[in-house]
């Protein structure tokens, strides 16, 4: 029996981890099994090296100092950090927080979270192709406004926000310039210092290196930045990040960073051809095919399409035994729910729910490539051919003047 065919297009939900990588972190488990903050003995000195190293490498990949970089779980765990800790730090400059409606919920719920602690908080709405527009950033700016927090990629439309104009605007209001850039760390240029970034949060397991560790970046000099630690404990990182530190998982994270830099530049270009081509391809052979966010200001490995009238979920259905994407719907309990930042892009919810989006990544070969366009091609006229929607389409009825009744 033949292997069933398996292309993974969703690197944006995670990338495996680099063979480079596994090979770097595999003696920090049992051969080299230290505490970092054990000061008084060779195993805590050896872990103590491996970690300032890993440091050192993330640092690099950044151009910042490593004294910059606090490591935490994950970027979850950053944009937490970041917001809640510069929050009650600069509390007494003023509690008003400007962020996106296209944010990551780990964002997004933080801000929720800063509102029940008393902050205020604006979500600004993106144009339709999903860029933030500087002028209602600028008048959204108010006395109390401690902070701007917008991320970098967005995951689900891989849409590039213009940083060095929002550092710029920053530096002019004198407020702080948090930014989540966990999807653009490792596959694109990102040295915050050279932007006016103070705060920027990214993760190891979106740039092949392991899950579950992640840092913040946080501006030591010009303006000196702090954060109030979320954790209490051992005054690890800083005074910012109590908790023992992952050993193995920062020698990959490293690992991963320094590979990153070395090769992130060949990787973008060869994804890029790859993207185009599926893109290309999908536009040629089907009818009512849409990109979905800006195709200039993105990410060169991402697309998120929507394939009108037909169902995202329903149509991964038809091949997600052999290609893993990401639909642009969340099953809650019930019901299809169409993703926010489509909605916020100004998709209706029959276009965000036929979305489907498509992360390439180091591992990707331009065969699955070509085999994902035959495979989805299909799905998509499969599902077409079965649906009485599309049929009324092709008729030429006006889906938009039925009154559709509900049962
Ligand atoms: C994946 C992701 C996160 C969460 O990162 P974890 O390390 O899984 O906590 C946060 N923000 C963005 C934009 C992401 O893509």
């Amino acid at each position: 029996m033949s292997k069933p065919i398996q292309i993974y297009l969703d690197y944006n939900s995670t990338t495996p981890c680099d063979p480079r990588v596994v090979d770097a972190m595999l003696p920090y488990f049992y051969d080299i099994p230290g505490n970092a903050a054990s000061r008084s003995h060779p195993f805590g000195w050896q872990a103590e090296e491996a970690v300032d190293y890993g440091r050192e490498q993330i640092a690099n990949l950044l151009a910042v100092d490593s004294k910059e970089i606090i490591f935490t779980s994950g970027a979850t765990e950053s944009d937490n950090l970041a917001l809640k800790g510069a929050f009650e730090m600069y509390a007494r400059k003023g509690n008003h927080i400007i962020t996106l409606t296209t944010e990551h919920k780990a964002v997004l719920d933080s801000c929720k979270k800063i509102e029940k602690m008393g902050g205020e908080v604006t979500y600004l709405d993106v144009e339709e192709d999903g860029l933030v527009d500087l002028a209602k950033l600028e008048a959204a700016i108010k006395p109390n406004t401690i902070m701007i927090s917008i991320m970098w990629a967005n995951n689900e439309t891989g849409v590039i926000q213009p940083m060095k104009a929002i550092g710029d605007l920053c530096a002019k209001h004198g407020i702080l310039f948090m930014t989540d850039a966990t999807q653009a760390v490792g596959k694109i240029k990102t040295h915050p210092k050279e932007l006016g970034i103070h705060l920027m949060a990214f993760t190891s397991h979106k740039m092949y290196g392991p899950k579950g560790v992640g840092a913040l970046f946080v501006n030591r000099k010009n303006p000196r930045v702090k954060v109030t630690s979320q954790l209490d404990g051992g005054g690890h990182e800083r005074g910012m990040r109590s908790g023992t530190l992952n050993v193995p998982g920062i020698v990959g994270f490293g690992k991963a960073a320094e590979i990153a830099m070395q090769e992130m530049e060949q990787d973008a270009a060869r994804l890029r051809v790859l993207r185009d081509k599926l893109e290309s391809a999908f536009k040629d052979q089907i009818e009512e095919v849409y990109v979905n966010g800006n195709v200039d200001h993105r990410m060169p490995h991402v697309t998120n399409i929507s394939f009108k009238h037909v169902e995202g979920e329903g149509l991964m259905m038809t091949f997600n035994q052999n290609i893993a994407v990401s639909s642009g719907s969340a099953c809650t309990s019930a019901s299809l729910e169409p993703s926010y930042v489509l909605i916020a892009l100004g998709l209706g919810d029959d276009l965000a729910v036929s979305s489907i989006r498509f992360s390439l990544g180091r591992f990707t070969t331009e065969e699955e490539i070509d085999k994902a366009i035959e495979l989805i091609s299909t799905g998509v006229n499969h599902m077409r051919d079965l649906s009485p929607i599309w049929e009324m389409y092709k008729e030429g009825v006006d889906l938009d003047a039925v009154v559709w009744t509900e049962h």
